[in-house]
């Protein structure tokens, strides 16, 4: 195996190709991509597949896609599609055939073999919204296929950080801009604002990073949701970053000072404040008409906050919260807000490695349609990470990057840890 080869930086200065149906501007998105399987020489089909595209479209039955060169080929009817003879086939009888699966909130904590794990379970992207592009050394290092990294080196933060070996600390305007320089010419595809960053440095990095053509995400909690949105944020990390914008004035100070004052205050403070709220309040839907305006991304990651009944250490009131934060999801849904799968990598009810689909249940629990939540993992997220492009759906053009799944998650949205077979590249995973 070729070690040059195998270890392969993509620097995607400009869209590896062109859609005629698409006009989607010259991407300034970058991945880190680590392939030490080589990509068939020759062409790959799957027939008779029931076909789910991410695009929200309906399963479709007896399907055949046809694969080459790292792309996809064809889609089309088993009746009609020909699959030239001699073509490397997998029959997809009883099996549903998905795009990759994309996760926009991937943490690493240090576990370096966790991106494979989840690659192995369908998701081909995930994003880490904030650590060192160092950090990923090892992984990037790895003689095992991963999947694609789309990173932001270290959050922006504002002093006294919450997470000071993840984070970059600036003061003023200046060292704001600087930072997120840094970031983005270490490779950064997205650029984290955390919450002890003020609004107006929120504004910074807005400005800079979409100087250079990449999003800003916000992790909030002092910071109002509406004012962060304002200021050209364009998505929220988990459900609780609009907790304060959704309180009325006088609570949300009293929750923002005790966080200022202690960082560990929003723990607790988080499902208080939740379990407290009105879903139902005008300045809930006019928050939701913002976002819709001002096409904010939602990644709510809800599997991290979920407490149920029987969890150890926990009162009604933390139930009481995480069933609003699930609420809320299903609102926002509902309100046309793009709400996208994060997995936020291990969360208290999942196995490890099973993060990502505990998400994307708890999205179907908070009134997704199963199909809905599938393409909240693909091409919404393939939207909020600017690669709608080349990922994101089962199109011709596309790169091939596809899953493969027993049964109908569009039926049944557990299907969805029925994984068969993963195919990132062009290529099946070596070890299915
Ligand atoms: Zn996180």
């Amino acid at each position: 195996m070729n070690r040059t080869l195998c270890f392969a930086l993509l620097l995607f200065s400009s869209a590896p190709f062109a859609l005629t149906q698409q006009t989607t501007p010259k991407s300034a998105i970058r991945e880190f991509l680590v392939l030490p399987q080589k990509k068939p020489a020759a062409m790959l089909a799957i027939t008779g597949v029931r076909l789910i595209d991410g695009t929200g479209r309906g399963p479709r039955s007896d399907m055949t896609v046809l694969v080459l060169n790292g792309q996809i080929h064809a889609v089309g009817p088993s009746q009609t599609t020909v699959v030239p003879k001699d073509t490397d086939t997998v029959d997809g009888g009883g099996l549903t055939l998905l795009p990759g699966l994309m996760d926009s909130h991937f943490h690493l904590d240090s576990d370096g073999t966790l991106p494979a794990l989840f690659l192995s379970h369908g998701v081909t992207s995930v994003r880490d919204p904030g650590a060192w592009i160092e950090a990923y050394e090892g992984v990037r290092k790895s003689k095992e296929t991963q999947p694609r990294l789309f990173l932001a080196g270290p959050h922006i933060d504002g002093t006294q950080p919450a997470y000071p070996t993840d984070s970059t600390v600036v003061r003023d305007a200046m060292e704001t801009r600087l930072a997120v320089k840094r970031n983005l010419d270490d490779g950064a595809s997205v650029i984290k604002a955390y919450f002890r960053l003020p609004l107006a440095l929120i504004e910074e990095v807005t400005r800079a990073a979409h100087a250079r053509g990449i999003p800003v995400t916000a992790h909030l909690e002092v910071v109002d949701a509406a004012d962060a949105i304002r200021a050209g944020i364009d998505g929220l990390e988990h459900a609780t970053s609009v907790g304060a914008a959704l309180l009325p004035p006088r609570e949300a100070e009293a929750y923002r000072q005790a966080v200022l004052a202690d960082n560990a205050a929003r723990s607790v403070g988080r499902y208080r404040v939740w379990s407290q709220l009105d879903l139902k309040s005008e300045r809930a839907s006019r928050l939701l008409k913002l976002m819709v305006t001002r096409n904010v991304t939602l990644s709510p990651t809800l599997a991290v906050f979920e407490r149920r009944d029987g969890d150890k250490d926990i009162t009604e009131m933390h139930v009481q919260g995480f069933r609003q934060m699930v609420a809320f999801t299903g609102q926002a849904q509902g309100a046309g807000v793009r709400v996208v799968v994060g997995s936020h990598s291990s969360v208290p009810h999942a196995e490890r490695g099973w993060a990502y689909q505990r998400e994307m249940e708890l999205l179907v629990e908070a009134g997704l349609t199963p199909l809905q939540a599938i393409q909240a993992g693909t091409l919404e997220n393939a939207k909020f990470f600017r690669v709608e492009n080349r990922l994101g759906s089962i199109e011709p053009g596309k790169q091939a990057d596809l899953v493969l799944v027993e049964g109908d998650p569009s039926q049944d949205i557990a299907h969805m840890r029925r994984v068969w077979k993963v195919m990132i590249d062009g290529a099946w995973l070596a070890s299915q």
